[in-house]
Order: structure tokens, then C-alpha cells, then sequence
């Protein structure tokens, strides 16, 4: 199989500029991530070697999964990962139509509420891209109504708000809602960040061997990097292998595990 364990710059270069590949490579830190989950078996291992390190690490989840194993998605929040939208099906963003995209994005995203996304494969077509940077939340449910104007006691979308608000940007306008003007929809602009990567393990490569991937991931790690793994049955073989031994080696380099 053949796949760039590094993400070459020109390639970075080619994707449009809101797509995030790396962190500061001023900072050392690295950034860990997990593709695919949860289920059962993988994912739980992956936690509890995580806590073993005490690191935190961000997991793109399928909703899909996340729907057949509610419990475990409830775990990696309570040990404070962070969640990241994978799209409900794992689709291909190559070969499916935009609509279909941005809805199964959608899907996923009622469940994840999350304001990070991660193509499958890494595969987006542009218009995509557009579409989930400028559709990442559902807004639907706040109306700004024209006859909400100095009228207190009609204003009803505070619910709503409390429950969105500190995960979408805008609170300079939540400030004083009974001052607020009414505004089109369009004026929200939610923040969503499409995170790709810069070191790809290949623990889904099931003719790489476990100590090869061991070595590309080490050897192309650095300050930011944002290295994939998948907390998957495909994966299982290398990933139980190769994770507790990088977690070690560099904790002992005195790296840092940040989440996105
Ligand atoms: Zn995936």
C-alpha cells in the first residue's frame, strides 16, 4: 500500500489555506490523533494507555460509531479528549456529491458539537471545504425576529444559546441579546477547523510491519507535528505495538501531548 508517511510542503501548498497541517514548530509539543472510533476493545485500550502517560489526544470519531457505542464516546469526554467530526459514514469526499457531504457532516456534527473536522482519507473536494467552513454549525434554531426589538419578554432563543454559545465565537454579540439588532443568519460565521496531518503512521497498512511503523512515525515526528493513528480493528496490530513505545520515548524527550 502505498501512502507519504510525511506530508510533503508542496502538497500543503496545493490545499487551500484553511486546512491546518501542523502546530507551532516553535513549541514542543505534539499533537496525537486517533481516526475511526470508537469501539469497543481499541478505543478503551487507547484511553487507558493514554492516561498511563497522562496525555491528551484528539479523536475524529464516525458518527455512526459513536451511536452504536454511546458509553465509550462518553469516556473519551470524561477524560478530557477532545472530538473531532469524522463525518457519520466515512465517506469519500471524492466520490460523493456536495449535498451528500455537507449532510453527512451535519449528522455528525449533532452528535460531536465539535469545531474540528477531518476528511476521511483526506480526501475533499474545494466546493466541500467551502461548504462545511461556511455550514460547520446548524444555526437554524436562532432567529433573530424582527419584532424581538426592545420587547423582552419575547425574546426566546436564550435556551438555544446556552447550550452553543461557548462553543461558537460570537458572544460579543450575545452580549446584551435585549439590545441586540436583528441580523440575517448569515452574519454568524462559525468556526470550524479542518485539521489534516503531517505524520501518517499507516497502522491501516496491514502489510507494514509493526517495527517499520514504529520507525516512520519516529523518525518523522517533530515540534507541532499532528501524527494519525486509528483506533480501529484494521489498525489494532501495529497501533498496540507502536503507541505505548512513542508515548515513552517522547515523554522522555520531554515533549508535551497537546489536543487540538
Ligand atoms: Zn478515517
Amino acid at each position: 500500500m502505498f501512502f507519504l508517511t510525511k506530508t510533503p510542503y508542496l502538497l500543503k501548498k496545493f490545499y487551500p489555506k484553511q486546512l491546518i497541517w501542523n502546530k507551532s514548530r516553535a513549541e514542543k509539543v505534539i499533537y496525537l490523533t486517533f481516526d475511526d472510533g470508537p469501539i469497543p476493545i481499541v478505543t478503551p485500550w487507547v484511553i487507558k494507555t493514554l492516561k498511563n502517560f497522562n496525555a491528551k489526544a484528539t479523536f475524529f470519531c464516525i458518527g455512526d460509531n459513536i451511536t452504536k457505542h454511546p458509553e465509550i464516546f462518553e469516556q473519551l469526554k470524561a477524560d478530557g479528549h477532545t472530538i473531532g467530526n469524522h463525518t457519520f459514514n466515512h465517506l469519500k469526499g471524492w466520490k460523493t456529491d456536495d449535498e451528500t457531504y455537507l449532510a453527512n457532516f451535519l449528522k455528525c456534527q449533532e452528535l460531536t458539537q465539535t469545531n474540528l473536522f477531518r476528511p476521511p482519507y483526506g480526501r475533499i473536494k474545494k466546493s466541500q471545504i467551502e461548504k462545511i467552513l461556511n455550514n460547520g454549525y446548524q444555526v437554524a434554531s436562532i432567529e433573530y425576529q424582527d419584532d424581538l426589538k426592545g420587547q423582552e419578554s419575547s425574546i426566546k432563543y436564550q435556551d438555544d444559546l446556552q447550550i452553543q454559545e461557548s462553543s461558537i465565537k460570537y458572544q460579543d454579540d450575545l452580549q446584551s441579546p435585549y439590545t441586540l439588532n436583528p441580523k440575517p443568519q448569515t452574519s454568524i460565521k462559525p468556526h470550524i477547523s479542518i485539521i489534516m496531518w503531517d505524520v501518517l503512521s499507516g497502522d491501516f497498512d496491514p502489510s507494514l510491519k509493526p517495527e517499520k511503523c514504529l520507525r516512520n512515525v519516529l523518525n518523522y515526528t517533530e515540534n507541532g507535528s499532528v501524527v494519525v493513528f486509528h483506533d480501529s480493528l484494521k489498525a489494532w496490530d501495529r497501533l498496540e505495538f507502536v503507541l505505548p513505545k512513542v508515548l515513552e520515548v517522547w515523554r522522555d524527550e520531554g515533549f508535551e501531548f497537546g489536543v487540538l
